[in-house]
């Protein structure tokens, strides 16, 4: 028995941690961006980080209890909030109540000594799977946008993510297309994600509704209840005909269209490629996102303005962490 062709043939593969608010999400990953194992935990973000931390070893032995360690080859984390990539601290991540500064990189390495562990943005973890194993595989620069609870965005750039020195960049969500426009919770006013992030895209559809006369088909899939309205309703709404939710989604895709612009002007990077759970909105959204972002742009990038879907789904958080150490 040739022993070096049995050991190859097992996959080499790389962690993936996926940190959310809610759960972590955790996978074995190979090398050709295949999820070949995955768990889920309760994050416990309401708890001290050391509860957070426990929660993410938990899932590496669980990886490990079902693949070798001697084929693993390291371990990546997608996290929330500014990282510094060196030493792979966190800084106030979004719904970690109790974190301010975490070098989490360093307590998952003191667990792990023998791996190369890294920690990077969550945002700019699902550009980068997208960027290697996505939509982006055949594109070198692109802009990517997640478009759900809230707006976020990576920039990548001749195939490698562009962080900025602190590690900031790729705020798409917070460029301004009304400086008196509406408050943003930065702070700001005007910022995209304050018209169509989840919770504010739903809280104008029930301001419209409730100016409305006309009957909404949005209504009755909530069953009068206006506080249940989310993308996915007014989507089906506008599906079946519905014209003020066909309006809202139309006029949500302009403005993404309109921020856009802004930073295919500023990068010269005319793709967007476009996640996040919004982004199953109807092809009408892309077309309106598409044809602002066209009529705005300065007339050399309006031959090369393309709008994509993003295509890895809620994998992208685990398969671009686990190619940060791939
Ligand atoms: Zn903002």
């Amino acid at each position: 028995v040739d022993e070096t062709k049995t050991l190859s043939a097992m996959p080499k593969f790389a962690i993936g941690i996926d940190l959310g608010g809610t759960t972590i999400k955790t996978g074995s990953v190979s090398l050709d961006g295949t999820i070949l194992f995955d768990c889920s935990v309760d994050s416990r973000a309401n708890e001290n980080p050391s509860a957070v931390i426990d929660q993410i070893l938990l899932t590496i032995r669980t990886v490990f209890d079902q693949y070798p360690q001697a084929d693993c080859v390291g371990i990546g984390v997608g996290s929330p909030g500014i990282i510094t990539v060196e030493g792979g601290i966190v800084q106030y991540p979004p719904n970690f109540a109790l974190w301010t500064e975490v070098a989490l990189g360093k307590r998952i390495q003191q667990a792990y000594p023998d791996f190369p562990v890294m920690v990077e943005n969550d945002a700019n973890v699902a550009a980068i799977a997208e960027s290697r194993f996505g939509a982006g595989k055949e594109i070198d620069s692109f802009i990517f946008i997640i478009w759900g609870t809230g707006v976020g965005g990576g920039i990548i750039i001749n195939n490698s993510i562009f962080r900025g020195p602190s590690g900031g960049a790729g705020e798409i969500g917070h460029i301004s297309v009304d400086c008196a426009g509406r408050q943003c919770n930065c702070g700001n006013k005007g910022c995209i994600e304050a018209y169509i992030g989840q919770r504010y895209l739903s809280q104008r559809t029930r301001e419209q509704l409730e100016r409305s006369t006309t009957r909404s088909r949005i209504v009755e899939l909530v069953d009068g209840d206006l506080t249940k309205i989310e993308p996915i309703i007014i989507s089906m709404a506008a599906m079946e005909g519905d014209e003020l939710a066909r309006n809202i989604l139309v006029e949500a895709g302009e403005l993404l269209g309109c921020a856009l612009s802004s930073a295919v002007n500023l990068l010269d990077v005319p793709v967007a490629i476009i996640g996040g759970g919004i982004s199953a909105a109807p092809d009408f959204v892309f077309d309106a996102i598409l044809t602002s972002l066209h009529d705005r742009v300065m007339a050399p990038h309006k031959p090369n303005v393309r709008v994509l879907r993003a295509k890895l789904g809620n994998s992208a958080g685990m398969i671009g962490a686990a190619s940060l150490v791939m």
